[in-house]
């Protein structure tokens, strides 16, 4: 008996398994055709420069929505198309239409100061062609290329140390600015760090959570180490995932650079990001969120 339930329970998870499996295959599949078929957007999120009250950069960020599917999160299918290899053409494509975005809002009145800034994947880094994207993206859409950071996480920057630092150097050359993304998460030496062209640091959500929580000694010890630290070497930083007040004012207070996160504003389509960015220029007063804000 408990052989025969044993085994039930063994096909219940061989079927799961399957299930699994054939998601992630028709996901590949899927993913492979969604540039060409229109499925894929961009959403922007601001951040905002806290000693200036200005929106500095926004962060371009990926939406797949597939007739089959739905809405497909980037946790979910980032890691698909980077196994997949689809994530070359997707990333030129990303690099292109964040460009493009960004030019026509300068076109449309918004700060010529205003940068965008792009993830880039593992695999796109080992590219020795990247740098060539990059600049012929800028060049195409008529844009400096201190308009553009480009966003690398510090487990990509350590795995390959010898091409990273090949291409950071490249981006340096060109004038792109590096932003090394979810600081904090990986287990890079400061000292690797401070021998790369770095220009800003983004300090992981994980750590901003704890942030103004009285019990949370430990995350605002690291936070305004790394703030401090950071100021040492000249980069700027940007505190991720900023949810409430109290987080953005101890940020504040710990002269952080730059806030990111849902209490500034959540990712914006296009439209709604250009609508958000010239009611700011116009009245460039810190607005809080209406609805959030405390009475
Ligand atoms: P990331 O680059 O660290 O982006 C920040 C993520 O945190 C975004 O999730 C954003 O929507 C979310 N976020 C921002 N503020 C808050 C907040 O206050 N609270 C909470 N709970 N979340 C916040 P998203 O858009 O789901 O993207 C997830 C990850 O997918 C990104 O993490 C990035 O690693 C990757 N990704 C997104 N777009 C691209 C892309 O175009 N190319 C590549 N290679 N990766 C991308
Ligand atoms: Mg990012
Ligand atoms: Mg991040
Ligand atoms: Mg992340």
């Amino acid at each position: 008996k408990a052989k025969a339930s044993g085994k039930r329970a063994f096909l219940r998870y061989a079927d799961a398994m399957d299930g699994d499996i054939r998601r992630r295959a028709n996901l590949i599949a899927a993913l492979r055709k969604a540039v060409e078929r229109g499925e894929l957007s961009l959403v922007y999120q601001p951040e905002l420069v806290l000693a200036e009250g200005r929106i500095g950069a926004v962060e371009a960020l990926l939406r797949w929505h597939n007739p089959e599917f739905g809405d497909v999160s980037p946790s979910e299918f980032i890691p698909l198309a980077e196994e997949s290899g689809t994530i070359i053409s997707i990333g030129e494509w990303v690099l292109h239409e964040a460009c493009r975005t960004l030019a026509g809002w300068h076109r449309a009145g918004v700060d010529e100061r205003l940068k965008v800034s792009v993830n880039v994947s593992a695999l796109q880094l080992l590219r020795s062609d990247l740098p060539d994207s990059v600049s012929s993206a800028l060049r195409r859409c008529g844009l400096p290329a201190s308009a553009l950071e480009l966003e690398l996480t510090e487990s990509m920057l350590m795995a390959n140390a010898e091409v990273a630092s090949e291409r950071l150097h490249a981006f340096r050359r060109l004038g792109v600015s590096i932003a090394v993304d979810d600081f904090g998460t990986g287990y890079s030496s400061l000292s690797y760090l401070h021998r790369l062209p770095i220009n800003t640091l983004k300090i992981d959500k994980a750590f901003i959570d704890g942030l103004a929580t009285p019990d949370d000694r430990e995350d605002t010890t690291i936070t305004t180490t790394v703030i401090a630290m950071a100021r040492t070497l000249g980069l700027r930083v940007v505190a991720e995932g900023v949810e409430t007040p109290g987080q953005l004012a101890f940020l504040e207070q710990n002269a952080c650079d730059i806030a990111q996160g849902y209490w500034i504003s959540r990712p914006l389509t296009e439209d709604a990001c250009l609508r958000f960015l010239l009611e700011r220029q116009a009245q460039p007063a810190p607005r809080l969120d209406p609805d959030t804000a405390p009475a």
